[in-house]
C-alpha cells in the first residue's frame, strides 16, 4: 500500500461553523492542508475558504478544481453539509422533502463522485459521511433529514464495495444531539428530553464529532470501511 507521510489534502464540505468547522480545525491542527466548501465560503482561519453549493455537480466541480489548485488532489473529503427542514408528516410539503435530499444525500453524492477520480488514480483516499443517530434511531419531524442520514449509509457501504479494493475506505460517523446553530433552533423542551434520553447526560461538542473523522482519516483507521461510528453519548446504541 501507498504510504504518504502529511500533510494531507483534506475538503471538508460546509466547513464554515458548527460540526464542520470543527473538523476543519482538528486537521489544520494536525498539519494537514484543508479547503472548507460551504455556501458562504467562510473558514476558520489557516483553512481555504471555497464558496460551494453541494447540490449543483458543476460547483462541486469548481471548488474541488480550486482545493486542488491549492492543496495538490485532495485525499479526504468529508461530506458534512446539511440542513434540516422538520415538521411533522402532515405538515412537510414536497419542497421540504425535495430542498433535505438535495442538500444532505444529493450533495454527499455530487461530492463523493468528484472526489473518487483523484482517490482512484492516487489509489488511495478517505471519505467520510456525516450522518446521524436519527439515521438509524427514527425521529418524529425529521422523515426528510432520518432518510437523507440512513441513505448516507447505504451510500458508504455501497461505495465500500466498489472502492474498497483501491485502498479507499468509506464510512459514516452519526452524531447525536450536538451543540451548534442546527440544535439551537430546537425547543427548549425538545433539548430536555433528549439530554434525559443520552446516558451521558449531556448534549455533545463539535470537537468530539472531529475526534472520531480524524481517527477515520489516519492511516491507523485503513482498515475500517463501510462503519457507522456513533458520537451520541450512547442515544444510540443498539440502533
Ligand atoms: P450547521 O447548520 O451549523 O452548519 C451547516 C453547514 O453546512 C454550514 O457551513 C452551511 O454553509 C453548510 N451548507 C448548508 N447547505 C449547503 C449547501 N447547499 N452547499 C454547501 N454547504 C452547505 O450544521 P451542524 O454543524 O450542526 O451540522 C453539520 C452536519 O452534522 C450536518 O450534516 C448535520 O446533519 C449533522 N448533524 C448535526 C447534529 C447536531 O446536533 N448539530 C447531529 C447529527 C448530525 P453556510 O455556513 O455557508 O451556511
Amino acid at each position: 500500500m501507498r504510504v504518504k507521510q502529511q500533510p494531507r489534502s483534506i475538503l471538508v464540505t460546509g466547513g464554515a461553523r458548527g460540526i464542520g468547522a470543527a473538523i476543519v480545525e482538528a486537521f489544520l491542527e494536525q498539519g494537514h492542508t484543508v479547503a472548507a466548501a460551504s455556501t458562504s465560503g467562510a473558514a476558520p482561519q489557516g483553512a481555504l475558504g471555497i464558496v460551494c453549493d453541494v447540490t449543483d455537480p458543476a460547483s462541486v466541480d469548481a471548488a474541488f478544481g480550486q482545493a486542488e489548485e491549492a492543496h495538490g488532489p485532495v485525499e479526504v473529503v468529508v461530506a458534512n453539509a446539511g440542513i434540516t427542514k422538520d415538521t411533522l408528516l402532515m405538515r412537510m410539503t414536497d419542497a421540504d422533502f425535495d430542498a433535505v435530499v438535495d442538500v444532505n444525500l444529493k450533495g454527499a453524492f455530487n461530492v463523493a463522485k468528484r472526489a473518487s477520480r483523484a482517490m482512484l488514480r492516487a489509489r488511495w483516499g478517505r471519505m467520510i459521511f456525516i450522518g446521524s443517530v436519527v439515521g438509524l434511531y427514527g425521529s418524529p419531524g425529521q422523515v426528510n433529514y432520518a432518510a437523507t442520514k440512513s441513505g448516507l449509509v447505504g451510500m458508504a457501504r455501497s461505495l465500500t464495495r466498489e472502492l474498497g479494493g483501491r485502498h479507499i475506505t468509506a464510512n459514516v460517523v452519526a452524531p447525536g444531539f450536538i451543540e451548534t446553530r442546527m440544535t439551537a433552533e430546537l425547543p427548549e423542551a425538545t433539548v430536555a428530553g433528549y439530554q434525559a434520553a443520552i446516558p451521558a447526560g449531556r448534549l455533545g461538542q463539535p470537537q468530539e464529532v472531529a475526534a472520531a473523522v480524524t481517527f477515520l482519516a489516519s492511516d491507523a483507521a485503513g482498515y475500517i470501511s463501510g462503519a457507522v461510528i456513533p458520537v451520541d453519548g450512547g442515544l444510540g446504541m443498539g440502533h
